[in-house]
């Protein structure tokens, strides 16, 4: 694709990267029949070649953004199935992301978005904070449909419709420390202990804890960590997710320094796929770059780890699994075969749902933000899912596991808590009325 830029707009490093991506797009559309919000929406504006235009126009003429870019960039999900697809490598995430701090730095949202945004900025990246908001929302519970009938409203409706009905105390697994193996020890990784997951659902690090501890590998739980930075990088929030990041790689890097690192372990998808871009997120600050780079080259997702460990082949096992590949498993982190290897190894059978590449519509606050998208999508995953007539589902993104959850009675779990089972760890709760 052509471009128009000026040599004073160059200048601008995010600029130039932009520049750089727009010149390889050459248009040729195969990204549409991809895109769930394309395939959803039927309007061109509504896929990534229409995006692409969108945002060239924009940034050429050095425009804030209009409501017109702001309405169909927010409905983007920035589930990268389009970079999966496209058969030139336009890196349309690092594109999308500028035009995302483009808009919150030139366009004032009416006041009904831009109350739901700061409030989810300023609650979901803090456990405790999010902890009590959960225990807010058991009360606000029988108000949601009431909420969800005003417009500016809705978005509230629908955070207490997803909220859960019991909240877990904090876990011990979160808690900063290095946690002792059995036996003798084959490595050293550092987790990131997350925000929204660790009270969603604690025992997703617990049962990651545990596997590692009887494979002989230590796990610190590093002091001064929190949020990767993911869900207010998404909403265009740069600083605070450059703050964000920052903390994590001198948390991880002190862990380093203290006694060695192997990994960094991730066990939630959408934040590894941001974890791995820390490296050109802070390739223009200069206490950071290499920093940020050797964490990113550090990150590894928990299935990824797994699977470098060769795991001995256990005994057939008469459950089935459906396994949802979370966009930023596939299309970010292009992880695809390794969750699904180590499942059939374990001795469960595993089915692939129809349509694997599109996305359950959580991404991040998706879900909360664009509800009728993410509804029609949630509704098009779980009929796929259901018509593998699986007994569970397994996948390795807390939203995912939120999201689809609320859409169907087969049990979903995190593919490390099957793992953890069939290697000898209890056997999961949510399990007990499965065969
Ligand atoms: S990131 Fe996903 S929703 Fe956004 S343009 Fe690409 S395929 Fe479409
Ligand atoms: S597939 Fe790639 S090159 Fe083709 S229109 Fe989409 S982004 Fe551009």
């Amino acid at each position: 694709m052509q471009t128009s830029f000026t040599p004073a707009q160059l200048a601008d490093p995010h600029i130039a990267t932009s520049e750089q991506i727009l010149r390889k797009c050459v248009h040729c559309g195969f990204c549409t029949a991809t895109c769930p919000t394309y395939v959803t929406l039927g309007n061109e504006l509504d896929s990534p070649r229409g995006r692409i235009y969108l945002i060239k126009d924009m940034l050429e003429n050095d425009r804030p953004a209009d409501e017109e870019v702001v309405t169909h960039i927010d409905r983007c999900l920035s589930c990268l199935s389009c970079m999966t697809t496209c058969p030139s490598g336009v890196n349309y995430m690092h594109l999308v992301d500028h035009a995302r701090v483009h808009i919150e730095k030139t366009y004032k949202r009416p006041l009904g978005d831009r109350l739901v945004r700061a409030v989810l900025a300023a609650v979901l990246p803090y456990p405790g904070r999010f902890r009590l908001a959960l225990k807010a929302a058991a009360l606000g519970r029988p108000f949601a449909s009431l909420l969800k009938r005003i417009p500016p409203l809705k978005p509230f409706g629908t955070m207490l419709d997803l909220a859960p009905s019991k909240i877990a105390l904090a876990s011990a697994a979160d808690t900063p420390g290095t946690h002792r193996i059995d036996g003798v020890k084959r490595g050293r990784v550092a987790i990131l202990s997350g925000c929204a997951q660790p009270v969603l659902r604690p025992e997703i690090n617990e049962a990651t804890l545990r596997l590692l501890a009887r494979l002989g590998i230590e796990v610190v739980v590093p002091e001064g960590a929190g949020c990767c930075g993911a869900l207010v990088h998404h909403m265009g929030r740069e600083e605070q997710a450059l703050d964000a990041a920052r903390r994590m790689v001198d948390a991880w890097l002190k862990v380093k320094e203290e006694g060695g690192l192997d990994a960094v372990i991730i066990t939630a998808s959408g934040c590894g796929t941001t974890i791995k871009d820390y490296g050109h997120m802070l390739r223009l600050d200069p206490a950071y770059a290499e920093k940020a780079a050797q964490v990113s080259a550090l990150a590894k997702d928990i299935t990824e780890y797994l699977a470098s460990l060769d795991l001995p082949a256990l005994e057939r096992k008469t459950l089935t699994v459906a396994y949802h590949s979370a966009c930023s498993m596939q299309h970010g982190q292009k992880i695809t075969t390794a969750p699904k290897l180590l499942l059939r190894n374990a001795g469960f059978t595993v089915r692939d749902p129809g349509e694997g590449h599109l996305c359950c519509g959580s991404a991040g606050t998706y879900n909360i933000l664009q509800p009728e998208i993410s509804e029609k999508l949630k509704a098009r995953k779980v009929r796929n899912i259901e018509a593998t007539k699986a007994d569970i589902i397994a996948t390795g993104n807390i939203g995912c596991i939120t999201q689809i959850a609320t859409g169907t009675v087969i049990p979903i779990l995190h593919t490390v808590e099957l793992l953890d089972w069939a290697y000898g760890g209890p056997k999961p709760a949510m399990l007990e009325k499965v065969r």
